[in-house]
């Protein structure tokens, strides 16, 4: 389906397969206003998709790889810190004005570096979005937890194939005849060639692409090809992925996943055993492999750390100091580089180094997390495991729940009903909740995150009715701090509309109704954005970390890029972000862009990053707000924008998000 590498465009046999293609597509999705613009576009241009000059002109094929450090600060790295990671800007580009998109969370992002488009498009909103439908490897909740590969395959099933409804930049060149693999953290290594899970006849047969992550080698893993089997056994690696816990008991502070309690501190060592095996199996089995194969590959690393260790760390129990600053984040930040520096270690080893661009971002930045409130009514109660006082994971859900005298059930314990405070089950497991008197067809749907939530509501009459409800609850609440709304739903006062942060699109999951973001603040120190803190719907405790606000604190990613086709030592202060990375490397590989698929929310390829390209691009930036609520709040957003693609620095209510 996608154009040929280094193919004359114009040819006839092009021109045909693109006619084709788009009579495919107008079938399947309808997309006349797509194909008509294709169309005028091909008859006055004489072509749909040049190919660059720089591929067209370049004697040896090009290779790519994507290393993500997920939840990397820019402010964690430094010369000293992290040689790797800064090197790479210092060697090629540094971008100083780099965005992860919000809801700023891992499959979200991870969808976005996929597919080039916004989460509109691809439609994965959060980790855990409502799908509409229960899923089966999720014990059926309709709220699944999208970093699983069984999930994902059962999402694919549900929405025709492929619930991003995009093509990624890893399926392009899989088409395109590259050598292809995803490596590292299960969910968003799928997510990359997310087709590749599929199941025929209930199992997923071995794949093209290379997914190797923690479900490697166990059930509901993807499969490995006899191929790679043979190398990772030539270099003494083992085919199943060892887990977090740096071979401790699964409650000992050694063990990587061990998330402490409210009274117990938790983990004290970085993602260690597990991140060298993902590593070598890069290094020494899948590099080795795809050299032997002389064709041209791409290749994303996912590094857990330091988002893992940030999340789980036990060196700040209930304290906002050092939080997600202390020796155990440190730590997992120095794992991530030396990940980083045996990949480009190997790639000079093997001579790989002249034909490979390696393109580094983090899927968000970070803050320490806080559970206080002194508007929330969940506050008020008593849990078990949760200090008084303090927001127990579900907090929204038993707010929005008891504002709109309706009961609350958790879909993630079989639609039972929820007592807050009280009873079996005093609180959502996971914070997701159904609202209304039938669970089984609630009238408002909680996907709770971390540091932003996603509401949605599915009943078509009351709806409407709803909207306005919700949105005056939560205007109530200190610890809201900014409302995107559907558009669908009207304006309203103290909200800004969902397609104003690229949020509405064609995607074919259900689309939020309203999503929330929650307060960050800083705590002093002469970079707010290293010691912001953000108030949290999760299980983990204040002190620990998370993520997926709309402050600049977890919108600033790290991102920086090296490589032949890359500038040398170039500090792009254009805004750029997480979108444009697929865009970039399918431009310099010559390959189609993602972006010819569904919808038209898509970001660039980073032109003025690249050698030869302009010294810089045309930005802008606005300032949104919406109409003041009846208590004065209202919504602001920032952003940049680079022709039509936009750059999300910041959003909420004034004072209540760090960077606005
Ligand atoms: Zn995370």
């Amino acid at each position: 389906m996608s154009l040929s590498r280094l193919a004359p465009l114009g040819s006839r046999s092009q021109v045909a397969a693109i006619v084709s293609r788009f009579f495919q597509s107008l079938k399947r999705r309808r997309l006349l206003v797509i194909f008509l613009s294709a169309l005028v576009t091909f008859i006055l241009f004489g072509r749909l998709f040049p190919v660059s000059k720089s591929v067209a002109q370049s004697s040896s094929p090009r290779n790519a790889i994507i290393f993500v450090a997920d939840g990397l600060r820019p402010s964690s790295v430094n010369a000293t810190d992290t040689p790797a990671l800064y090197g790479v800007g210092q060697q090629g580009v540094s971008f100083p004005n780099s965005h992860a998109l919000f809801p700023t969370f891992t499959t979200a992002n991870g969808a976005v570096i996929a597919t080039g488009h916004y989460l509109g498009d691809n439609g994965d909103f959060s980790n855990t979005i409502y799908a509409g439908f229960p899923v089966p490897n999720a014990g059926n909740s309709v709220t699944p937890f999208l970093e699983n590969d069984a999930v994902l395959a059962d999402m694919n099933d549900h929405f025709s194939g492929n619930y991003l409804n995009e093509e990624s930049l890893l399926a392009a060149a899989r088409a395109a005849g590259f050598s292809t693999a995803a490596v590292g953290k299960v969910g968003p290594a799928l997510i990359q060639d997310v087709t590749q899970g599929n199941r025929s006849n209930g199992v997923v047969p071995p794949p093209t692409t290379i997914v190797i992550d923690d479900s490697t080698g166990k059930t509901g893993g993807v499969p490995l090809n006899s191929d790679i089997t043979t190398y990772l056994t030539a270099a003494i690696l083992p085919t199943t992925a060892p887990d977090r816990s740096n071979g401790a008991p699964s409650t000992s502070q050694q063990s990587n996943g061990f998330s402490g309690s409210n009274t117990t501190p938790g983990t004290t060592a970085a993602n260690l055993t597990q991140q060298q095996y993902f590593v070598d199996s890069l290094t020494k089995a899948i590099l080795p492999l795809f050299q032997s194969r002389n064709k041209p590959f791409v290749a994303v690393y996912w590094s857990r750390d330091p988002d893992g260790t940030q999340h789980n760390q036990g060196d700040s129990l209930n304290s906002l100091t050092p939080g997600i600053n202390g020796p155990t984040s440190k730590a997992a930040v120095k794992n991530a580089d030396n990940n980083l520096n045996q990949i480009l270690t190997t790639l000079k080893n093997l001579g790989l180094d002249t034909t490979t661009d390696v393109f580094v971002t983090a899927d968000h930045g970070f803050n320490t997390i806080s559970k206080q409130s002194a508007t929330s009514y969940a506050a008020s109660l008593t849990y078990p495991s949760v200090n008084q006082g303090f927001l127990p994971v579900g907090f929204l859900a038993i707010d929005i729940a008891k504002g709109l005298g309706l009961p609350l059930y958790d879909p993630d314990q079989k639609n039972q009903l929820v007592t807050p405070g009280s009873g079996t089950i005093p609180r959502p497991a996971s914070g997701d909740g159904l609202i209304g008197n039938d669970p089984n067809n609630p009238d408002v749907v909680i996907a709770a995150n971390g540091g932003s939530d996603l509401i949605y509501l599915p009943n078509a009459s009351n709806r409407q009715a709803l909207a306005p409800r919700i949105v005056n609850l939560l205007l109530q609440q200190d610890y809201v701090s900014g409302l995107f709304v559907d558009g669908a739903l009207g304006s309203i006062p103290g909200t800004l509309p969902l397609s104003t942060i690229n949020l509405q699109g064609s995607s074919l999951t259900p689309t939020p109704a309203i999503t929330v973001n929650f307060r960050t603040f800083h705590i002093g120190c002469d970079n707010p954005l290293a010691c912001s803190v953000e108030v949290a719907d999760t299980g983990l405790q204040q002190g620990q970390g998370m993520h997926g606000t709309f402050s600049r604190a977890d919108t600033f990613n790290y991102m920086a890029a090296v490589g032949p086709d890359f500038k040398q030592g170039f500090v792009d202060q254009a805004p750029v972000s997480n979108v444009d990375v697929p865009l970039t490397i399918a431009k310099i590989l010559g390959l189609n862009p993602p972006p010819d698929k569904q919808g038209t929310l898509v970001g660039r390829a980073i032109s003025e990053a690249l050698a030869g390209g302009p010294n810089t691009v045309a930005s802008t930036s606005t300032t949104l707000s919406s109409f003041p609520a009846a208590n004065g709040l209202r919504t602001i957003l920032k952003y940049q924008t680079v022709g039509s693609a936009k750059y999300f620095d910041v959003a909420g209510f004034p004072g209540r998000s760090t960077g606005l």
